[in-house]
């Protein structure tokens, strides 16, 4: 039959070989910042052109020459979308536990640290876009591929509960490779508990911006990615939930092209607008103004009609 068994060996490995073609990991090079490191040169994985750390950090991350986009760690993408020195970050105490006894976790835990500099795979905290409050959470893909374990899950539902009783935004930029296969079930059940804390903020009148980049796959796809209010994506971003190889086998016929690219996803509909890099802030910046005020009315409007003045 045409649709294989979930569980056979062929296609658990088409889905490995899938997912460490689709991540293309930051560059930790480009963000060293001192002198003699912007004037060394990296080369574009497209164009093969060389170019200096510094011309790449002053083109968004992307390369002036073909328009390849760069991986960008969280760090640096909440550094570029905010007010300068105003994010504060919430959580960063929290590391994952091999509850599950899972064999090497720990190893593959302590490399992940080592190689991202972070505790975990999402930061999250509160910062201003162009003067306008916002909660976020930015993913990591250099931390074991963005994936969803339980330690991100918690955060990224802290973050939605903190916005949701301080009334505000949050904006959530992903990068995933899904969920945390180390962690099992408990992985899986990050997608229900962040929903809901998505709901209950949603539901509390608050505003959820998402920003999908390269590549949003999996759990997180299939979960608090999609469920945001407004959705954006950077150009040529991988959008879906099976990787295309997976699909293909199962259904046993050809794909199109641009299957599971942003500009496909945009045009079924499950994407608002493909903002280029160098504009997303402004951008944001807007969506939070316009929402922030409308936001106010409504609160005005409420308290009149509580006190029936
Ligand atoms: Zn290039």
């Amino acid at each position: 039959m045409g649709v294989p068994n979930i569980v056979d060996g062929d296609t658990k490995r088409c889905i490995g070989m899938e997912l460490k073609k689709l991540f293309l990991k930051a560059n930790n090079e480009l963000e060293n910042t001192n002198g003699r490191a912007k004037s060394r040169k990296i080369s574009c994985k497209t164009c093969q052109k060389k170019l200096t750390v510094e011309e790449i950090r002053a083109n968004s991350f992307v390369c002036p020459a073909c328009g390849y986009y760069f991986p960008v760690r969280a760090r640096r993408r909440i550094l570029m979308l905010t007010d300068k020195r105003s994010f504060h970050e919430m959580d960063r105490e929290l590391v994952s536990k091999n509850v599950l006894e899972f064999p090497e976790y720990e190893e593959k835990l302590q490399q992940a640290m080592e190689k991202s500099r972070e505790n975990e795979g999402v930061i999250c905290g509160v910062a201003t876009i162009q003067g306008q409050r916002v909660c976020l959470f930015s993913m990591d893909s250099n931390f074991m591929m963005g994936s969803m374990g339980a330690v991100v899950g918690e955060k990224i539902t802290r973050i939605f509960e903190y916005a949701t009783v301080e009334h505000l935004p949050v904006l959530g930029i992903t990068v995933s490779g899904g969920a945390r296969m180390q962690e099992g079930m408990l992985s899986l059940m990050q997608m229900s508990k962040v929903s809901q804390a998505v709901k209950r903020h949603s539901k509390a009148g608050n505003l959820y911006v998402v920003l999908l980049t390269n590549p949003t796959t999996g759990g997180v796809d299939a979960s608090f990615a999609m469920l945001g209010d407004i959705t954006l994506a950077e150009p040529g971003a991988r959008v879906g939930f099976a990787g295309p190889r997976v699909i293909e086998k199962s259904l046993n016929q050809a794909l199109p092209k641009n299957f599971q690219m942003s500009e496909r996803v945009l045009e079924c509909g499950f994407i608002d607008a493909i903002v280029p890099r160098n504009q997303q802030k402004e951008y944001l910046g807007k969506i939070l103004k316009l929402h922030a005020r409308l936001g106010e009315e409504y609160r005005m409007e409420e308290d009149h009609v509580s006190t029936g003045k």
